[in-house]
């Protein structure tokens, strides 16, 4: 039986919400949830189920039910490339259970915390133009649904995975994923300085020549304007391509620790950061870290203690020049400006009804913009522009959309992922006040 508790609060990583659920539990059996779901839906209850709360949006707040999966402790079932985890398993120890039988996920973002059925819930992503988003690499699901069914979705219902790969867990709790691996792998790191107008120059070619691409833009008080931290991830042995006339600039050490995750005050890192990026002036690339080592530790940087607010737009993949030169003319009047860095990553198409890359064919670039400070000074200039641009927000970060928007930005998907809320959750069980508001 799950043991509920009334003086649960729940803060997410960014210390951003804050909320008492009337109901916090961590049921420990798939049947335990259905029960639980079951009642709720009898009694017109509420309940959100939550990961490792590491969203910025308002996705779990509720005043009814708060679920962690954390104690649903299910067996992990090979089945050749197809792996079955707990949908609450941390991605930390999803690798590690992985590497166990050599196998690997496809790709990752920036840290490893989330669970992996809160990862996919909001469409998290990392980079590479011919990769997709981690809920891409599901092949089925169980979830149990507002009527507290145990259903198994894989690719046979129609639109059905479509909907459930990333749903925001507004259509049921994702007790099981199917994840399609790869063999475990290894990767090359390299960190280059450049110059902001060498890279938008060449966006195309460096998302050719590179499986993995990036970049970090800092602005005034922390960098000259026009430098760019670009980061390369690739197979061991790419070619460089463009990169290959970059020279090793020495003496970067303390900038070396920090991409490598060393802790530091907020302020001793950017000084590191201005610093670093003085050295820059002109010059072509300037390589200032190069290492292999395994696939996770390559793709992520170590969580540190900076705790942002962060606003992150996907766009078409060959607009993300125009959204850099609008930023730039945002930040040359002056009015605001970001101690953190302008984060450029790009990602490939897929078909999820709520993807950002659903319906562009290139690939889209995500945009993220991370403020210390300023959040509504920064975010009121950023929104818009990327909006401009055909963007759509990431679910799990800061942005202020009504329905109507999201309709817009979805056409045709959003009535199809509307009907299939309807479906899974007839009586409204996952619902809360910001989903009402996005999809009514
Ligand atoms: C420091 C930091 C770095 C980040 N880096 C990246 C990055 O590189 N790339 C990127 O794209 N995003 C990134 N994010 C965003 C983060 O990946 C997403 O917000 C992600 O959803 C968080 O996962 P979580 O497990 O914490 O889920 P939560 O925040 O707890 O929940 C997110 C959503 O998932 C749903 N959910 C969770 N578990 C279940 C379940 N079992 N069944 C049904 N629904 C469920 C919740 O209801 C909610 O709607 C970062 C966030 C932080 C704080």
């Amino acid at each position: 039986m799950t043991v509920f508790k009334t003086d649960h609060t729940f803060e997410n990583w960014s210390d951003t919400i804050k909320f008492r659920p009337g109901l916090y539990g961590e049921p420990s059996t798939v049947v335990e949830i259905q029960q639980i779901v079951q009642q709720a839906a009898n009694a017109g209850g509420k309940i959100r189920t939550q990961g490792a709360g590491h969203s910025f949006s308002q996705l779990l707040p509720t005043a009814g039910t708060l679920l962690s999966l954390d104690q649903l402790k299910l067996p992990i079932v090979e089945n050749g490339a197809q792996v079955t985890v707990p949908g609450g398993i941390r991605l930390k120890d999803l690798i590690k259970e992985l590497r166990k039988r050599g196998r690997g996920l496809r790709n990752l973002g920036s840290i490893t915390e989330q669970s992996i059925a809160g990862a996919t819930a909001t469409g998290t992503h990392g980079t590479g133009l011919r990769l997709g988003a981690i809920h891409t690499q599901i092949a089925a699901m169980k979830l149990v649904d507002g009527q507290g069914q145990l259903r198994t979705i894989d690719g046979s219902g129609p639109k059905d995975l479509a909907a459930a790969r990333l749903s925001l867990g507004a259509l049921g709790i994702i007790t099981e994923v199917t994840l399609e691996t790869v063999p475990d792998y290894r990767l090359e790191y390299n960190a280059y300085l450049c110059r902001l107008d060498d890279v938008l120059g060449r966006i195309d070619q460096l998302n050719q020549e590179n499986e993995r691409m990036l970049f970090w833009w800092f602005l005034p008080p922390v960098g000259p304007r026009d430098c760019v931290i670009l980061i390369t991830k690739n197979p061991v042995g790419t070619p460089p391509g463009w990169l290959a006339a970059a020279t090793d600039l020495p003496g970067m050490s303390a900038l070396g620790g920090i991409l490598r995750g060393r802790r530091l005050s907020v302020d001793t890192l950017l000084g590191v950061l201005g610093g670093a990026l003085g050295h820059l002036a002109g010059a072509g690339p300037r390589r200032i870290l190069h290492f292999v080592d395994d696939y996770d530790r390559v793709l992520t940087i170590p969580l540190l203690p900076v705790y942002h607010r962060e606003c992150e737009y996907a766009i078409p993949a060959g607009r993300a020049w125009e959204a850099l030169e609008g930023m730039r003319r945002v930040f040359d009047e002056g009015d605001v400006s970001l101690r953190l860095p302008v984060e450029v990553r790009f990602v490939a198409p897929d078909d999820a009804l709520l993807s950002p890359s659903r319906d562009r064919a290139s690939g889209v670039a995500y945009i993220g913009a991370s403020t210390l400070e300023n959040a509504t000074e920064v975010f009121e200039r950023f929104e818009p522009l990327m909006r401009g641009l055909e963007g759509r927000p990431h679910w799990g970060k800061n942005f202020t959309l009504r329905h109507a928007d999201v309709e817009a930005m979805y056409p045709g998907s959003y009535s199809e992922f509307r009907a299939a809320r309807a479906s899974f959750d007839p009586k409204g069980v996952f619902s809360n006040s910001f989903l009402d508001e996005l999809f009514g």
